[in-house]
């Protein structure tokens, strides 16, 4: 039997998100990657539009945050976080609620967002049973979302672009509303909460809670609504009485403009995901915020405790690096970086949408969209955009960026111009 060389043991031996095993499309191998630049094998630099989904704020192989890690693996890198709590953890914590919304208290250290939205879900539904409320379990959720891969996180998945159609009736049955139509920018229609609160009035009996991303629609779509709909769905909530659960994983650690996407509406609330840029993506760790009204709700019943408690939860080296990640960007005018970044996504993506085949294009923060009016080949743009020394990964109809914060000017130029260049050639394909 002849030798598989590295690319071909990988092909055929290692499944990579959404990807067929048989025919995967090609995967380019990473020697290092530092700053903004991702270094493949063969020498090949591209400067990166997609901080590896959102979550390397800092870029990559940072020194400061290298040397978090380097020193926590010096004390312990993991600890079982029952019975036994730890200086990362502790501190973690403290910074964490400084910087959420001021009414949340309690934190959950979970291990990825998807457990997170597990975390938050499971937590709406035993604060409803503490009250004997157990008709109290269903969910309601906007279409367009996305909350992660896990069995309830893809329940509450966008029904048609999300995994329903696979999964079929293994997956619980949600209520789904219309996604939020106005624009992030345009002016707020009332109508746009009509039908959330006719879901709510009409269901609100089996509702435990209302999960939504604040602002930001990410996976489901990278669509930017308008944050009066979290002040209404707030209102609507309280008049039903159901839990608001806001998932900040990708909208958290100033991708929006904001630290938080909650701020951009001053709407709280009453249990929040958040996860990736939490270490910088350094590694895996998400937390879910609640109230101490929730939290004390769920520690007088019956049960007495929260049903929850992963191996890895609080993992030392990840609340570390993630310490020192938030410090990193609390100790920097990130609001400027975000609006530099920001202008220059406007300056250099607007123009595209004069393209006819264009649907839309739009900013907000460090995040840019170039949606076209058909499915991209993704394979062959990803090879595009790579021989031109970028990475950028689409989805759908969707070219879309959210680099790193360090990224230079000159480095975000080059992303910006070569993205262009690459759209406005499709010209072609669009005929
Ligand atoms: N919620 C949102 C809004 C996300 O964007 C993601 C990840 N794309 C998740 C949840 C799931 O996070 P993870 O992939 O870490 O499980």
């Amino acid at each position: 039997m002849t030798e598989l060389t590295d690319l071909q043991f990988d092909q055929q031996h290692l499944w990579h998100p959404y990807t067929s095993m048989t025919q995967p499309l090609p995967a380019f191998k990473v020697k290092k990657a530092y700053g903004a630049t991702i270094e493949l094998e063969d020498g090949r630099q591209l400067i990166d539009g997609m901080s590896s989904w959102w979550c390397a704020i800092h870029g990559y192989n940072h020194p400061e945050l290298n040397q978090a890690a380097a020193e926590q693996l010096q004390r312990m890198s993991h600890i079982m976080f029952g019975g036994l709590t730890h200086d990362p953890a502790i501190q973690l914590g403290r910074l964490l609620l400084e910087i959420t919304p001021p009414s949340l208290s309690k934190i959950f250290y979970a291990d990825s967002g998807s457990v997170a939205v597990e975390v938050a879900l499971k937590m709406a539904v035993q604060y409803w049973t503490a009250q004997g409320q157990t008709a109290k379990t269903n969910f309601v959720t906007p279409r367009s979302g996305y909350h992660g891969d896990t069995w309830n996180a893809m329940s509450v998945c966008d029904p048609v672009t999300g995994m329903h159609q696979i999964f079929g009736s293994s997956l619980p049955n949600r209520i789904f509303v219309p996604a939020p139509q106005t624009g992030f920018y345009d002016e707020w229609d009332q109508q746009d909460s009509a039908a959330l609160e006719q879901a709510l009035e009409a269901h609100h009996g089996s509702i435990a809670g209302l999960i939504l991303e604040p602002v930001v629609q990410g996976a489901g779509g990278m669509r930017f609504y308008h944050p009066e709909y979290l002040r209404q769905a707030k209102l609507l909530c309280k008049k039903y009485n159901i839990l608001l659960i806001f998932d900040e994983i990708a909208t958290g650690f100033g991708r929006t403009g904001k630290l938080f996407a909650w701020e951009h509406a001053g709407v709280e609330p009453d249990i929040m995901c958040i996860g990736k840029g939490l270490t910088g993506g350094y590694m895996t760790l998400s937390a879910v915020l609640t109230s101490a009204h929730v939290a004390e709700t769920i520690s007088r019943s019956e049960a007495g405790v929260f049903m929850h408690g992963p191996t890895f939860m609080a993992n030392p080296l990840a609340c570390a690096v993630a310490l020192k990640s938030t410090q990193l960007l609390l100790a920097q005018d990130w609001q400027a970086n975000i609006q530099r970044i920001e202008q220059q996504l406007r300056h250099k993506l607007q123009p595209l949408a004069a393209l006819e085949y264009v649907q839309d294009v739009r900013i907000l923060g460090a995040i840019g969209v170039v949606e076209l009016k058909f499915n991209v080949d993704m394979q062959a743009l990803q090879r595009q955009f790579v021989e031109r020394g970028i990475w950028v990964r689409p989805f759908g109809k969707l070219v879309y960026v959210m680099p790193p914060y360090v990224i230079s000017d000159a480095e975000l130029n080059k992303l910006l111009q070569q993205l262009a260049a690459v759209v406005a050639g499709m010209q072609e394909h669009a005929a």
